[in-house]
Parts: C-alpha cells; structure tokens; sequence
C-alpha cells in the first residue's frame, strides 16, 4: 500500500516511520510512504501557507493555494487512493474504520495545522474526514500516524507473526470486541502466578480458558 503525508512537519512523519514496526515494514515492502512539505507548494514569495480567516475569529487558518497544488500533485502519484483529512470532527477512527482502508490500494492523508483548512479545499478535494477523538491537538501528524499504524497491522504480510493482527482486540475471531490476558515470563512475579493451564500446553484446554477468560 502506498501512504502519501501531507503536512508542514514532514520530519515529524519521517521520524516515527523510521522505526520499530513502520520501518520493518517499510523495508519488506508491505507499504511505501512519501511526505509532501505543503510549504513547497506555497506560490507565496515567503512560502506563507496560512492566513487570517474571513469574518475575524482566533488563529490562522490553512491557505487553499498550497493545499490544492499539493494534492493534485499527489493524487497523481497515488491516483486510487482517497484523500484523507485528519479532523477532529471527522467520523471517529475505530477498527472497523482501519479494516476498510486496509482494502485500498493507497491513502493520501492530509495533516492540518493552525484551526484547519479553508472550506474551499474540503469541498473541492477531500473524500473523508477521520478523527481519532473527541478532544484537539496541534496537528494532523500524530492522527495521521495513528490510521497509518493501524491501517498498517492489517495489511497481509504485515507483523512478524502473521496471526497476531488475527488475534488483536476488536478482531472478529475474538467476538468482534474481546481479549484475553496474557502472561509471559517468569511464572510467578509479585506472588501472581501463571494459571496452571496456560503452563501445562494442552490447546484444548488453553481455547477453552482463554475463551472463558475474554474481557
Ligand atoms: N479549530 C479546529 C482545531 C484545529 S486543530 C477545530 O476545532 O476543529 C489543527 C489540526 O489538527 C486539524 O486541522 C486536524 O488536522 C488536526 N487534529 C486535531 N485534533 C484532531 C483529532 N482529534 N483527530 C484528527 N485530527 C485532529
């Protein structure tokens, strides 16, 4: 899948894309991300990519000039995929949300600064809008990020172990919502001990205990 960042801080992106399970895989080529710097877009001679609202109101708002030459140059990169804008009013980010993005051939997430985009540029350009909560941050980066890991897990040849996307909360072979507790080593740990029947290895036992035991 193609991931396509869209955003003033392409670093904040590169930076959590260079590690851990991104960049692993990044490097089996489960996925292929590129980040888009809106202010190279800017036909602004200080490359200004945010202005005053109309109508008065606090902050700066997104200007659409970047924000439109940006996206057609990466829809063009990335013709199938939606253009995503993160917003916190958006429809809230959940499994299934990931699931269905997980289809698609590539996704072009648009990151907002400021108090968002001008109107103009979601009529014109976006398909969706995704929030990851009821609650505001700074930017799209990390939302972005979020429906990117997500997304992530779940394409095939994603994760090491190919069964634990299987086994992950919300996933339909655990009920649609459920999980069950896990323990690692040692076997007793603050005068806790391991159940006895996930140490004896009977499968038939450890189905029937962790069926019983989801939350
Ligand atoms: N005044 C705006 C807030 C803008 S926050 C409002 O009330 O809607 C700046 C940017 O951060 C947004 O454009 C969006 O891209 C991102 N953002 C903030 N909170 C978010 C959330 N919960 N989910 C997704 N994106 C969010």
């Amino acid at each position: 899948m193609r991931l396509d960042f869209i955003t003033i801080f392409p670093r904040l992106i590169e930076d959590y894309l260079s590690d851990s399970i991104m960049k692993r895989e990044l490097l089996k080529g489960t996925i292929e991300a590129h980040t888009h710097d809106i202010r190279s877009y800017s036909k602004d001679k200080h490359h200004k990519v945010d202005a005053r609202p109309y109508g008065g109101g606090a902050g700066m708002l997104m200007t659409p000039q970047p924000l439109y030459d940006c996206i057609m140059a990466v829809k063009k990169l990335n013709p199938k995929a939606p253009v995503i804008y993160m917003a916190p009013r958006g429809r809230t980010f959940t499994y299934k949300t990931a699931k269905r993005l997980a289809r698609k051939e590539g996704l072009i997430i648009l990151c907002g600064r400021y108090e968002g985009i001008d109107e103009r540029i979601r009529e014109l350009c976006i398909d969706e809008e995704i929030s990851i909560g009821k609650y505001v941050l700074a930017g799209g980066e990390l939302p972005a990020l979020v429906v990117a890991e997500a997304v992530t897990r779940l394409l095939p040849g994603a994760l090491g172990d190919e069964r634990s996307a299987h086994e992950d909360s919300f996933t339909e072979a655990l009920d649609g919502k459920r999980e069950y507790p896990h323990y690692t080593r040692p076997p007793v740990f603050k005068g806790l001990a391991v159940p006895e029947v996930l140490q004896k290895g009977n499968h038939a036992d450890i189905a029937r205990w962790r069926k019983d035991k989801l939350t």
